[in-house]
């Protein structure tokens, strides 16, 4: 699943092809939008907010969509192949005179008013790689709920915007944090989250993502997907396991031995070592 910086990064090159450009072609292959026509509509700019897309036009109208698990935005050059998968899987296609952006598997893609954009992104908290990052509030959030689990607290969106379970994975281990640690136990909380915020920082501009500083395949993280392989410093096999509030579980990596489970953990049902 794209996570903060992935989405970022797109939106920065969306952007650069589609700013103060007018669309000479817009074709949307989802049923709410299949009359919908913006050729001759410019575009403004296109900003993320978290994980999702806001394509702003001129005419007061902004297009939102968002990844979910597979999506993605591909640009080409007018005139090239398309090659982010078969044609069935497209969902929008704008162009202007020199380049068409392809939506392909976009779960998510609506026309709002633009003075409407707070009803889909205003529950978010503030943006990890947004201009208005705001730590403190940030902090605030995640600590409305001090019993809550720390792996929980920074997937969820409405604290902060812009992990995934690749950082929520990685920034854990870097921080010697058992993921079911309760936000109340984490002594420096403010630490963790800026850690994270530079692995998205240090990563935004990549097209694959790493937390060790190595980019070869296998070696680009230290527990993400590497269940019952051994840790990178001391050789436990790393271990795995779903949780989270019902029905949004999401897996969870991490080292028995360098992030120690709190005291009271009862071995959760999912949790498996293979
Ligand atoms: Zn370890």
């Amino acid at each position: 699943m794209p996570e903060g910086d992935t989405v970022w990064r797109a939106c920065q090159r969306l952007n650069a092809v589609l700013a103060g450009r007018t669309l000479t072609r817009s074709e949307f292959r989802v049923p709410t939008l299949a009359t919908t026509d913006l050729v001759g509509i410019g575009v403004r700019e296109v900003v993320s907010r978290g994980k999702h897309q806001l394509f702003r036009l001129d005419n007061a109208y902004t297009l939102h969509t968002h990844f979910r698990m597979e999506g993605s935005w591909r640009i080409y050059p007018c005139g090239r192949k398309w090659t982010g998968g078969p044609a069935f899987q497209i969902r929008g296609v704008l162009s202007t005179a020199e380049h068409d952006a392809v939506g392909y598997r976009l779960p998510v893609m609506e026309l709002i008013p633009s003075d409407e954009e707070e009803g889909v992104v205003g529950h978010l908290g503030p943006d990890l790689l947004g201009a208005d990052w705001d730590v403190d509030e940030a902090l605030r959030r995640i600590r409305r709920n001090p019993t809550g689990t720390i792996g929980e607290a920074l997937l969820d969106q409405r604290n902060l915007a812009g992990f995934g379970t690749f950082y929520r994975s990685e920034l854990l281990f870097l921080q010697g944090i058992h993921p079911r640690t309760p936000v109340a136990d984490i002594a420096d909380l403010a630490r963790v989250v800026g850690r994270g915020q530079k692995l998205l920082l240090a990563n935004r501009w990549r097209n694959e993502q790493t937390t060790t500083g190595d980019l070869r395949n296998g070696r680009r993280t230290y527990v993400f997907e590497r269940v019952g392989s051994p840790c990178r410093r001391c050789g436990t096999p790393i271990r795995s396991e779903e949780f989270g509030p019902p029905g949004q579980e999401r897996r969870s990596y991490w080292c028995p031995r360098c992030q120690p489970a709190p005291a009271d953990l009862p071995l959760a049902a999912g949790e498996s070592t293979t």
